[in-house]
């Protein structure tokens, strides 16, 4: 094929019909990396094999020329595509698999030898659209989302989630949108090419996946069409009452859909709309600085989630998951979790009966999702058939427990849908599936042999066909050996010749002699054997693959059966997954506040923030697995501490002064991830809380370098205080660790002292902050609602001691000395530190108590005395001509150097 390109030469380049089929091809998803199906490999052409080969460290080859060029190729095994495939798709790849869509024979009697096969594009994997196993993580949610900001000033973010065929839309602020896609966290985001505003929130939303559609996408006229496809035309009037934004956001998702599933097209539920201002704003910095799902590499590992999550499932753990990232601010709503909770704390028995049940849950939605596209294979159906036997037991335990109480909304809920399960809802669906199964289940369907025996009497008589054929032939083996003599006669299988009789080199001239040859029908000669074949053996044979066939084809049937009375309760299912994962999160939530004596926060409408004994549940966990453990003291204790952010429902500010490693920054963050965690729904590491809802919650820590975005450490930190000074209300909970120490002090103490006052005077919140600056600790004589507190700390035999106690008032001093002489700093480092600190601290003193640095900028620094190393050192350095000196002088001179640093200073 390509032969014909290079006899062309480079001058007059005719393209293959392949290449041609493969450009046409190539040209309907041109965004995504083509896998082209050829035989048993998917290739890759031109730049996207250069791209896949780097990104997958496979092979680059080449396969002919365009225009006088090799054209780059690498390819990928079929089978082991989904390998390849989850590291694309990890990468941020989509990925558009192209299929024969005819078999070879047809196209050949269509077009003649040289006729290419037909191909189409069957699907682009993208991330937002992934419903294998292999390529998901079981704990996340996989959610495609597309956002809308329409010039209007009206935004709407509209996603699903292919796993569990869920779909919802949000009007919002756009000013809001960046906060809205964070509390989701899709999997990937869809957003309109030509709108100016997906740089900035590129910006606002981290590493996310980002897949820009061409503006049309976004066309709320043609949207209404878009919707009618997926649910009907009779459901579209339900959709009267979403605005131009919301359709447009809808109609988006469900055109990518359509691109990207081609004919396999999800069922999906009718679009919820979730209550706009229904969960706590959160922005990326602050799930960066609170881990709240996610640690610092990115993983579960070192996030709250992962401190918390005592789920049993798959599925309980992705709404834990989503809980925690979106904390609710509806009273009720937070108030109908904590009250499933707390049921489970007040009932142990059943909580681990449950917990045990639950346990035995496969992933449901999922294996539902993959059913539904038509990716599914027999172990899905056992997953439903299993999900659907712990919903019974589930169900039976909360009738056979009896509970004692009536049950609280979300429980009772949750086990109506449950109870359906046992009363007899899904029993024919679960009588049949148990039936049907066989124990080992292959996984895919063509495979066969997973439909049990007795299930269907046609499929007994084909498989008892094949298995008699086979007894016929095990007879025959001996009645061959007698007949002609050769006890190593054997009857063998092999894929290609199917049964067959195989003897040894050495008797091949006695078969292939009268009067055996008349019988046995020579099929093949190897190096060491024979094989033949015989009239009735090759009758067994072929009934044997005739029956076999047939059998597969019915167990494919009989699958498509199954797998339709499954859809038909798709909905029915899908609400039973979600009672699962609910039980399980509602116990789980309850066994980690049993025995990590946790605490039911009071939650409403009022500015309150009071933390009685309030700990940071990460800290906590890791300094009990010995994380804090110091030589001989055995593992360390939480120490708890208070937390009151508000006096008389007026808002306050704590200061937070203390030395480095005293607690600052654990204290700061577990006050806003106790906040976050009580609002998710869930109790908190304290004695006693009672906390206002917070709207919005940030934190800022003295921030790192954002080098990929060209940003420096103090612009970072700029652009994130400016964020909360511009966003926050009087309902929001403001953390700020050290902002401004990324300039000089002077700056960094302005900036620090005037966002402060901002917070105080202005918007009025209720906020802690954490300072090196001791000057701040001033300005609690005229901000009113500003407390100073400081970390305890102790000083034995000249060492400090960290109590990591909050206690009120500032700091009197900073132990940064003492801190740098626990890390290990030469101790001339620290004798020279001592007396420079000493001479900034005379100067400081003359300038009297009103005089702090801050209003000193213009004053010269104090003379501080040379250090005595260096202008020792600075002597000889000053004698010396480096061009004249011998090697010999200049290691004496180096020991000098030694000697003058290591003398008493
Ligand atoms: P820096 O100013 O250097 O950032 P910091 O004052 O913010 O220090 P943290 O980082 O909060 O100090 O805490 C230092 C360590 O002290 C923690 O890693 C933890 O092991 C321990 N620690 C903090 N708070 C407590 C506490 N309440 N109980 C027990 N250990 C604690």
């Amino acid at each position: 094929m390509d032969g014909a390109a290079l006899k062309n030469g480079p001058k007059a380049p005719i393209m293959t019909p392949m290449m041609a089929q493969y450009h046409a091809i190539k040209a309907k998803a041109p965004e995504a990396l083509l896998f082209y199906r050829m035989g048993d490999f998917y290739e890759l052409f031109f730049d996207d094999a250069v791209q896949a080969s780097a990104a997958l460290d496979i092979t680059l080859t080449r396969r002919g020329k365009k225009d006088g060029d090799d054209i780059p190729m690498c390819g990928v095994p079929f089978h082991a595509a989904e390998t390849y495939l989850a590291r694309l798709i990890g990468q941020g790849f989509s990925v558009a698999i192209c299929e024969q869509t005819e078999d070879p024979a047809t196209a050949k009697k269509r077009g003649g030898a040289k006729a290419v096969v037909a191909r189409d594009i069957v699907r682009v994997v993208t991330p937002g659209t992934i419903t294998e196993d292999s390529l998901l993580d079981a704990r996340a949610h996989n959610q495609l989302a597309a956002l809308v900001i329409s010039g209007g000033g009206a935004a709407a973010l509209a996603w699903v989630d292919l796993s569990t065929g869920d779909v919802a839309v949000d009007g919002l602020a756009p000013a809001a949108a960046a906060d809205a896609v964070m509390a989701l966290h899709p999997a990937e985001l869809l957003v309109d090419e030509g709108d100016a505003g997906t740089d900035a929130l590129r910006d606002g939303v981290g590493d996310l996946a980002i897949t820009p559609l061409h503006r049309s996408y976004f066309d709320a006229k043609t949207a209404g069409a878009r919707i009618g496809e997926v649910y009907g035309t009779a459901t579209t009037d339900g959709f009267a009452d979403f605005d131009r934004a919301e359709l447009a956001a809808l109609g988006a998702l469900f055109g990518y859909l359509a691109l990207t599933q081609i004919d396999a097209m999800p069922r999906l539920k009718p679009p919820v709309r979730n209550q706009t201002g229904g969960v706590m704003a959160i922005d990326a910095p602050t799930r960066r600085s609170l881990e709240l799902t996610e640690g610092p590499a990115g993983t579960r590992k070192g996030s709250l989630l992962e401190a918390i999550d005592r789920t049993k499932t798959a599925g309980g753990g992705r709404l834990l998951s989503r809980w925690l990232g979106a904390p609710l601010t509806d009273v009720a709503a937070i108030g109908a979790r904590h009250d499933g909770v707390s049921f489970f704390c007040d009932q142990p028995t059943a909580r681990d009966e449950m917990r045990g049940a639950v346990a035995q849950a496969p992933d449901l939605a999922r294996a539902l999702s993959r059913l539904s596209l038509g990716r599914g294979g027999p172990r899905d159906l056992a997953a439903v058939r299993d999900a659907l036997r712990t919903g019974r037991t589930l169900g039976e335990k909360s009738v056979a427990a009896g509970f004692g109480l009536p049950l609280p909304p979300l429980v009772s809920q949750a086990m109506g849908d449950l109870e359906a399960v046992d009363q007899g809802g899904f029993a024919a669906l679960l009588g049949e599936l148990d039936r049907a199964l066989d124990t080992d289940l292959p996984l895919l369907a063509r495979d066969g042999g997973f439909i049990a025996a007795g299930y269907r009497a046609d499929l007994d008589e084909l498989r008892s066909l094949s298995t008699d054929a086979k007894r016929v032939i095990a007879g025959l083996e001996d009645d061959y050996r007698q007949q002609t003599g050769i006890k190593s006669l054997k009857i063998k299988h092999s894929k290609v010749l199917g049964y067959m009789i195989e003897v040894t080199a050495a008797h091949a001239d006695t078969m292939m002699s009268a009067p055996l040859k008349d019988h046995f029908r020579h099929r093949q000669t190897l190096a060491n054997a024979v094989r033949f074949t015989t009239p009735d053996l090759a009758d067994l044979d072929a009934k044997i693959v005739r029956a076999g066939d047939q059998a597969l084809a019915l167990e494919a049937h009989i699958y498509d059966e199954l797998v339709g009375k499954i859809i038909d309760r798709h909905q029915d299912l899908c609400a039973c997954a979600d009672a699962l994962a609910l039980i399980d999160v509602a116990t789980s939530l309850a066994d980690l506040a049993v025995d990590g004596d946790y605490v039911r926060p009071r939650l409403d409408q009022s500015s309150a923030f009071t933390i009685e004994g309030g700990r940071h549940p990460v800290v906590e966990r890791a300094l009990a697995a010995g994380g804090g453990r110091s030589a001989g003291t055995g593992p360390q204790a939480f120490i708890p501490n208070d937390c009151k952010l508000s006096e008389g429902n007026v808002p306050e500010l704590l200061l937070v002064t203390g030395p480095n490693m005293a607690g600052k920054s654990t204290f700061l963050r577990q006050n806003a991830l106790l906040a976050a965690m009580a609002q998710a729904g869930s109790f908190i590491p304290a004695k006693a809380a009672h906390l206002g809802v917070v709207d919005r919650l940030f934190s800022r820590v003295g921030a790192s370098d954002d080098l990929a975005k060209g940003r420096s450490t103090f612009m970072v930190e700029m652009v994130e205080t400016a964020a909360i000074l511009n966003q926050a209300t009087a309902k929001s909970l403001v953390i700020l660790d050290e902002v401004g120490r990324g300039t000089s002090t002077f700056d960094g103490l302005s900036i620090a002292w005037a966002a402060l006052e901002y917070l105080h005077n202005t918007i009025k919140c209720r906020g802690l902050f954490a300072t090196h600056y001791h000057e701040l600790t001033q300005l609690s004589h005229n901000l009113q609602r500003l407390r100073n507190v400081s970390m305890a700390v102790r000083e034995w035999k000249g060492e400090v001691v960290f109590l990591h106690e909050v206690k009120e008032g500032a700091a009197d001093r900073s132990y940064g000395i003492a801190v740098a002489k626990l890390a290990g700093l030469p101790r001339s480092v620290l004798t020279r530190a001592t007396n420079v600190l000493k001479s900034l601290e005379d100067s400081r003193d003359k300038g009297g108590a009103a005089s702090l640095p801050l209003f000193d900028a213009g004053d010269p620094p104090p003379a501080i005395e040379p250090a005595p190393v260096l202008s020792a050192s600075d002597v000889m350095l000053n004698d010396l001509n480096p061009d004249t000196l011998s090697p010999r002088e200049a290691l004496d001179l180096i020991y000098r150097l030694k000697d003058a640093r290591e003398a008493p200073a």
